[in-house]
């Protein structure tokens, strides 16, 4: 897609630290890590997001996603990552291209992925429940 940055990472048309890429996916530093060592994981194809992602491709992001989470567990050290994927703009996407961000964890990085949670009401998952079962079907 033209004027997209990732495509242009993707194609080789930018400047960017990119540790691995195979016919379908690239995988790159990103430009402002939460964590040493932050990547991210994108399609060479333009997808918006993961509602329009095509499968084969899903597949290898989430394959490429945990190797390189265990090589940065490997080569720096990390006791853990965390693969995350914003997902429109209600979630915070920034680049409308799907990209999962693979963050190395440390011991005592500080860092609280869970939201300060629960800021749902627990009486609501029941209801909550009986829509998604009614709309589900994978
Ligand atoms: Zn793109």
């Amino acid at each position: 897609m033209s004027g997209c940055v990732f495509c242009k990472i993707a194609r080789n048309e930018m400047d960017s630290l990119i540790l691995y890429r195979n016919d379908s996916v690239t995988v790159f530093m990103d430009i402002n890590p939460v964590t040493p060592g932050h990547l991210l994981v994108i399609p060479n194809k333009h997808f918006e997001n993961m509602n329009d992602v095509e499968d084969q491709y899903l597949f290898e992001i989430a394959r490429l996603s945990k190797k390189m989470g265990i090589v940065l567990e490997n080569a720096l050290g990390a006791t853990g990552f965390n693969v995350l994927v914003a997902n429109g703009r209600s979630a915070q996407q920034s680049v409308f291209h799907l990209h999962f961000h693979v963050i190395p964890r440390y011991e005592n990085d500080s860092i609280d992925l869970w939201f300060d949670r629960p800021m749902a009401r627990k009486s609501d998952i029941r209801e909550v429940y009986a829509l998604l079962k009614a709309h589900s079907s994978a």
